[in-house]
């Protein structure tokens, strides 16, 4: 099965798309995680890629694409994948089509979890990380025992700049910037499944196996 899983930063991607992996026993493809393990690696497109993260800047489609097209050719994307953080928009959409028609494939579904707008900053905004030892904790799903003040080591929690109000709003503002287009390719060609995933975790998979006619779980 060939998907693509979408949806905005706080929507619980990263735990549907480790589930989901395993159960339908195709690779996760990130490109997040791709980009990172080549920096870490060193290789020559982790070297290109931090040029331009290193200078504040995007890396160019023509990169990305190209990491794209090299994973999905690996044998173990024959039997299908999940596609996560690419494309992002509708040029890298259309490349990822020449890609896959080019070996005879195409996409399956596109997941599009949906959260309302509110829960998301309440999710992004509540994180708290201890200054002392790194441990993290969320207001509202995993509080301290006693606030402001860390579990394990007593020290003071405080929250990050990435995790404000006004930076989690121009996150999701430039998400649904980006992505509305995209949204709409998939839906003019019958591909989209809009997932609502502000319900727990267990159901939300639940709806994603009806979807895609297994009964899972
Ligand atoms: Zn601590």
């Amino acid at each position: 099965m060939r998907l693509l899983l979408m949806g905005p930063p706080g929507a619980g991607k990263g735990t549907q798309a480790e589930v989901l992996t395993s159960k339908l026993e195709v690779p996760h493809i990130s490109t997040g995680d791709m980009f990172r393990k080549a920096i870490k690696e060193g290789t020559e497109l982790g070297r290109k890629a931090k040029e331009y993260m290193d200078a504040g800047q995007l890396v160019p489609d023509e990169v990305t694409i190209g990491i794209v097209r090299e994973r999905l050719n690996e044998p173990d994307c024959a039997k299908g994948f999940l596609l996560d953080g690419f494309p992002r928009t509708v040029p890298q959409a259309e490349a990822l089509d020449r890609i896959l028609a080019s070996t005879g494939r195409g996409l399956d579904a596109v997941l599009n979890i949906e959260v309302p707008r509110e829960k998301l900053v309440d999710r992004l905004t509540g994180r708290r990380v201890c200054r002392a030892c790194g441990a993290t904790y969320h207001v509202l799903f995993n509080p301290p025992k006693a606030g402001g003040v860390c579990d394990h080591c007593g020290g003071e929690l405080y929250q990050r700049s990435d995790d404000t109000v006004e930076t989690v709003e121009n996150r999701l503002d430039v998400y649904e910037r980006q992505t509305a287009p995209l949204i709409a390719y998939y839906r003019d060609k019958g591909l989209l499944q809009s997932i609502n995933g502000d319900q727990p975790i267990g159901q939300v998979l639940v709806d994603i196996g009806r979807g895609l006619g297994r009964d899972w779980v």
